[in-house]
């Protein structure tokens, strides 16, 4: 079989990437080594209620979407998030209290200290970190807007992006952006001046999923690829060749099938690389992959009658920073966010569990979640009585972190591409692990391949 490219993986990257190239008329196979295609991305529905197993919903900024919904027609079915989802609440003292949206708030929140505010005042003031240093978010967030931000704001915040550490994950890799004002403009309120125009162009950030789940997503690249799409594949061998790569792989232990391809992307996530046959002389790289952490997390949804739950459920939902010592990083109001997702007259709450500062409640098994996910929504959210729907998803290995070794994982991954033509890497573990970043670097890639 002679294909363009070879790709490991059908998670949102390698799904993305297949369906653009075999849109650019170029013959691709995307291998698979489960029986289902989508990766994290997944949606359950039941007696009316919907729940997602990982993603429940995208940030896109402006009008502009991701190729992969473009080409699916996917764009079609996007459906914004009620504005109200805007307001965002964070655990302070055992109870939901809303995240400051503006500076004005910021000085009347209870979240901070006057000293607290008086230190954000500062933080124009604050000089930049020496070039060669490598720092921490905590580190960086301590340096310029002082200890109380990061326990009680941002703490929080990384829980609810990367399930992360703010002690051990890299400010350049994992807050990109705040890297760059600290570096460019030696200050965060003048870098957010200074880029208002930047921003501008690239158009306001919008929040959005689809109207039966995010599974419409990998549904609809799914069956765009149909025959391309080899579920329950098993890559046997990996071989440069004069002309580009021979893959070997079986189906559910079938016989070896055999393709020669002129590219191969690898859109596994690294925690799963050592069951790859990596080419030799990849070594280092298939440690720096080993290394990097991805720690459990569960993720809960309860459905209540709405009466039996009295916070308004008036927003996204509710992050807890560590230093409030709960079960769970946070608590999300899917059912205020995008319609369908609870009959009338109910509601969903999602609890995530787990993450890098508690791995071991996200490796708890299923009656273990639910019980912490319960107790977190009657304490947080004031829910009453046992929930009408539970649906559980565990992810082992769930999000890459960026912490300190990110930078030479990143610069081995480009080294093993430029000494061997034709091989990528591409997936939430390189350049961001949004969906909607996720999405875009697999478009960049199928365009530079194509
Ligand atoms: C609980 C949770 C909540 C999240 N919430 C959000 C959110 O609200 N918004 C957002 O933007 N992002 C969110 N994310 C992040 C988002 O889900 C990921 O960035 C995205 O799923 C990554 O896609 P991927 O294709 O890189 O990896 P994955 O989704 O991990 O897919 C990788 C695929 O590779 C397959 N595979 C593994 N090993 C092999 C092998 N040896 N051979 C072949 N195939 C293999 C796997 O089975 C899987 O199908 C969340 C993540 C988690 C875990």
């Amino acid at each position: 079989m002679k294909l363009h490219a070879v790709v490991i993986g059908a998670g949102p990257a390698g799904l993305s990437v297949s369906a653009s190239l075999l849109q650019k008329g170029l013959p691709v196979v995307c291998l698979e080594s489960g029986g289902r295609a989508g990766g994290m991305m997944g949606s359950v529905r039941r007696d009316g209620f919907l729940a997602e197993t990982g993603p429940h919903s995208f940030r896109l900024f402006g009008d502009s979407v991701p190729e992969s919904l473009r080409i699916t027609g996917l764009d079609r079915r996007l459906v914004d998030a009620n504005p109200a989802a805007k307001k965002r609440y964070v655990t302070c003292g055992g109870r939901p209290v809303a995240a400051p949206a503006s500076p004005l708030e910021a000085a009347r929140s209870p979240l901070l200290s006057l000293t607290g505010k008086l230190r954000f005042a500062v933080e124009p003031f604050v000089c930049r970190a020496s070039e060669d240093e490598e720092e921490t978010v905590a580190q960086f967030v301590r340096r310029r807007l002082g200890g109380e931000a990061l326990t009680r704001l941002v703490d929080a915040v990384v829980g609810g992006i990367y399930a992360g550490d703010p002690e051990k994950l890299s400010v350049r890799h994992a807050m990109p952006m705040l890297h760059r004002f600290d570096r460019e403009y030696g200050s965060l309120v003048i870098g957010a001046l200074a880029t208002r125009d930047e921003r501008k162009v690239r158009g306001k950030a919008r929040i959005a999923g689809f109207p039966t789940g995010m599974a419409e997503l990998p549904a609809a690249l799914a069956s765009m690829l149909g025959d391309s799409l080899r579920l329950n594949a098993t890559v046997v061998s990996l071989e440069r060749t004069p002309v580009g790569w021979r893959v070997v792989w079986r189906e559910q232990g079938g016989p070896e099938r055999v393709a020669e391809a002129t590219h191969v992307v690898v859109a596994a996530p690294p925690s799963r690389w050592s069951q790859l046959p990596l080419p030799a002389g990849l070594d280092e790289l298939g440690a720096a992959a080993a290394a990097v952490p991805s720690p459990p997390v569960g993720v809960v949804t309860l459905g209540y009658s709405r009466e039996k739950v009295s916070h308004p459920l008036d927003g996204f939902g509710v992050l807890s920073p560590g230093a409030e010592r709960r079960s769970a990083l946070g608590v999300l109001f899917p059912s205020s966010i995008l319609p369908g997702r609870a009959p009338d007259g109910a509601v969903t709450l999602a609890a995530f569990i787990g993450g890098a500062r508690q791995p071991e409640l996200g490796a708890l098994d299923a009656d273990e979640l639910v019980r912490l996910a319960r107790e977190e929504c009657e304490s947080l959210m004031g829910a009453r009585g046992a929930p009408e729907f539970v649906n559980v998803a565990r992810w082992s290995r769930a999000i890459p972190q960026y912490d300190l070794r990110h930078g030479d994982f990143l610069a081995k991954m480009s080294a093993a591409e430029s000494t061997m033509p034709g091989l990528h890497f591409c997936g939430n573990f390189r350049g961001g692990v949004a969906i909607g970043a996720t999405l875009d670097n697999a478009a960049a890639l199928a365009r530079s391949i194509a």
